[in-house]
């Protein structure tokens, strides 16, 4: 299980890679791993023996309150609880200091798209791994439905790759001011990305899935056998594509693009 708060991810030992020699001893013995949403920095280590800061000035860390709260609180029930289906969502917070950030006003946004907010899990379930070999997270309806699609897939010949699943509202923004930095035009990130708390990816039950070979998220995956099968199997498992040709929401064709809906 991923535990959420609004600043900063608690992952579960195991899964993170390391970035350094010292890093990996580290969290070879990590039973948890705090992670900062915005830029995914690895800020401390829950070791047997305490907290491990990984980032100097761990005490001013923004949000780092809140996560030692939940790890404390919820320390024995941090691993996965079957049966649990019904997940909270966290406050919508610094939303519009989000869009501050990239020079967008909430409003004329939600005008212009359509699109509504989207909160956060507090939790998130491990649906595999990516193509990437990253831990993929979803919520726990949509990590099944999507294991099972897959399988199902599978005895079809058609092998589906999990693309992207769960993404933070500040990750989201983390996209943004990348891509911004690297001289893209605004108007142009936000015909491919939804704007940081705008996004279906937030709610964990949106899923981007390529096929071996392909380029992730290109629109030449409808060309695909994966996407006939999608086109044809995928609404029985629950998940529709959000952003067909010409969607209102003046987001480009993402046929790579499905939601699980509850
Ligand atoms: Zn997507």
């Amino acid at each position: 299980m991923l535990v959420n708060t609004p600043e900063i991810e608690l992952w579960p030992g195991g899964l993170l890679r390391a970035r350094s020699n010292h890093d990996a001893r580290t969290l070879a013995r990590a039973r948890h791993v705090l992670r900062r949403k915005r830029d995914r920095r690895y800020l401390a280590a829950d070791l047997p023996e305490g907290l491990l800061p990984l980032v100097p000035r761990l005490p001013r860390e923004p949000g780092l309150n809140d996560a030692l709260h939940v790890l404390a609180r919820h320390h024995p029930s941090i691993h996965a609880r079957p049966g649990i289906d019904i997940v909270p969502t966290l406050p919508l917070l610094r939303l519009q200091a989000r869009l501050d950030a990239l020079g967008l006003d909430a409003d004329s946004y939600a005008d212009r798209t359509g699109l509504p907010q989207v909160a956060e899990p507090a939790w998130l379930s491990f649906a595999g791994f990516d193509r990437f070999h990253r831990p993929l997270w979803l919520l726990i309806d949509a990590a099944r439905a999507w294991r099972s699609m897959r399988d199902a897939a599978l005895r079809d010949g058609i092998v589906l790759d999990a693309i992207s699943g769960y993404r933070s509202h500040d990750y989201q923004l983390g996209i943004f001011e990348r891509k911004l930095a690297r001289g893209q035009a605004m108007a142009r990130v936000l015909a491919v990305n939804a704007a940081p708390g705008y996004s279906e990816h937030h709610s964990g039950r949106a899923l981007d899935i390529g096929a071996p070979g392909e380029p992730p998220a290109e629109e030449s995956f409808e060309a695909t056998p994966a996407f006939a099968w999608l086109a044809r199997h995928a609404g029985g498992h629950g998940f529709a594509m959000s952003y067909p040709r010409d969607n209102p929401h003046g987001i480009v064709y993402e046929p790579w693009h499905w939601y699980h809906a509850p």
